[in-house]
């Protein structure tokens, strides 16, 4: 007899979402032949927090990308930077994009601010649909005045050869040093 899991108790992703995935995984799995069964794939499991300011993310984080000695490189953009985030008066959001710098492909970004919880879903259908594709974002058009521009432009802003753009210190950077 075969268990099968889902749910919390699996431990890989304790979210709503992470069970709904994994249920429908088992799901397929109960029917499918043995040679058509399908592994859970969470390399693009989301998450968000609901605080304020809202938190989201997916993929790798920087200590993980470290730890895992990828090359990496940053894309970072602030929201009062867009026109939608200056008159949101979003002073502290901000994106950071992580990408491999050998294969080109996002492996993970992160967003606090504004909707932050919405904005991450274009990074997740393009590392889900299309491999983290950097260009596939980078073709696509934003509407502007809309917070989706500091998802195109923090992507945009990823240099190959070099660091990511200084756009001064971030909400995170800030809050460390007043701890310190
Ligand atoms: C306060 C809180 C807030 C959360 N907010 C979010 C959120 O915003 N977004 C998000 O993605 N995730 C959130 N989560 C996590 C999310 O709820 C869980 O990851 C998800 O519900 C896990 O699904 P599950 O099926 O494993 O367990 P559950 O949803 O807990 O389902 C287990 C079910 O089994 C039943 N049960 C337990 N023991 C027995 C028994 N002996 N016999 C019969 N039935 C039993 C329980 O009553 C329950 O109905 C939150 C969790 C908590 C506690």
């Amino acid at each position: 007899m075969k268990l099968m899991s889902l749910g919390d108790i699996v431990g890989k992703a304790p979210f709503k979402h992470g069970a709904n995935y994994e249920a429908k995984i088992v799901s397929q799995n109960i029917f499918a032949e043995k040679d058509q069964k399908v592994a859970a794939n969470y390399t693009v499991m989301p998450h968000a927090v609901y605080s304020y300011p809202q938190v989201a993310g997916v993929g790798l984080m920087e200590e993980q990308a470290q730890k895992m000695e990828i090359d990496y490189v940053l894309g970072v953009y602030p929201y009062m930077r867009t026109g939608m985030g200056r008159a949101l008066h979003d002073e502290d959001g901000f994106m950071k994009v992580l990408a491999d710098r050998k294969t080109r492909r996002i492996i993970g970004a992160h967003i606090i601010g504004t909707d932050a919880s919405i904005l991450i879903h274009e990074l997740v259908v393009v590392m889900a649909a299309a491999g983290g594709d950097v260009e596939a974002v980078k073709n696509t058009i934003h509407i502007h005045p809309s917070l989706s521009e500091v998802v195109a432009r923090a992507v945009n802003s990823i240099s190959w050869e070099g660091k990511a753009p200084n756009y001064g210190k971030t909400l995170m950077e800030r809050t460390t040093e007043q701890k310190i």
